[in-house]
């Protein structure tokens, strides 16, 4: 089995995608979703607790908006955050893996795949690309949120430039180029080189 991971910018389409890779058959692994389950373990919230403090709970569950708060403005905080949940994912990613390794291909979506260095269990990474007027217009209308708070979550990821140096795939979803066909080329791709 191949395993395919997918991402790109903030409001690039990484979703939207994974969802096209979900119709044609493939198994989509979406690591932000995955990754905030842990943080309802006993075991992780008293880590938790321990490094950040009461201020990130409420009541006896994880405020993930408090924890959000935290670890976005402070890049050590962000690390030790991650040095917790990191090998968790990666554990459950390829326990998930082995589950699905009877398919020709499975997707891992992930929103920090590069800057995490997770692109390292990945055969092959895709890159979903889209010009930055777009993506903070398109997440400023789906979250209902302020260009100054989309920019300042833009602030925290890698510049397209970056990510395209370790893409085997771009997907160009910028509005002029058809998304469909291009997935369409990269799955007929994958079952390939796996044929
Ligand atoms: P995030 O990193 O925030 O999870 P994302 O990269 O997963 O974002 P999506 O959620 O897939 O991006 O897309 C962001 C928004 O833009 C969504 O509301 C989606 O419906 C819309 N969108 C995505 N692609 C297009 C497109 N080609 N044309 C118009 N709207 C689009």
């Amino acid at each position: 089995m191949i395993r395919v991971g997918l991402t790109g910018n903030i409001g690039s389409g990484k979703s939207t995608v994974a969802q096209i890779f979900s119709v044609l058959g493939a198994p989509v692994y979406h690591a932000d979703y995955e990754s905030k389950k842990f943080l309802t373990d006993s075991q992780i919230k008293d880590e938790v607790r321990n490094i950040f403090g009461e201020c990130v709970f409420d009541n006896d569950e994880i405020d993930r908006k408090a924890l959000a708060d935290v670890v976005f403005n402070d890049e050590s905080r962000l690390k030790q955050l991650n040095r917790i949940l990191h090998p968790l994912v990666k554990e459950d990613y390829l326990r998930w893996c082995d589950e699905h390794r009877q398919y020709t291909y499975t997707i891992q979506e992930a929103a920090i795949l590069i800057e995490s260095g997770f692109y390292r269990w990945m055969d092959y990474v895709i890159v979903v690309t889209a010009p930055r007027e777009i993506r903070t217009k398109r997440i400023m209308q789906r979250d209902s949120a302020t260009r100054k708070q989309v920019e300042s979550r833009m602030q925290r990821q890698f510049t397209e430039k970056e990510l395209k140096k370790y893409a085997h795939f771009v997907i160009d979803n910028g509005g002029k180029e058809l998304v469909i066909p291009q997935v369409l080329e990269i799955h007929r791709k994958l079952a390939d080189i796996n044929g």
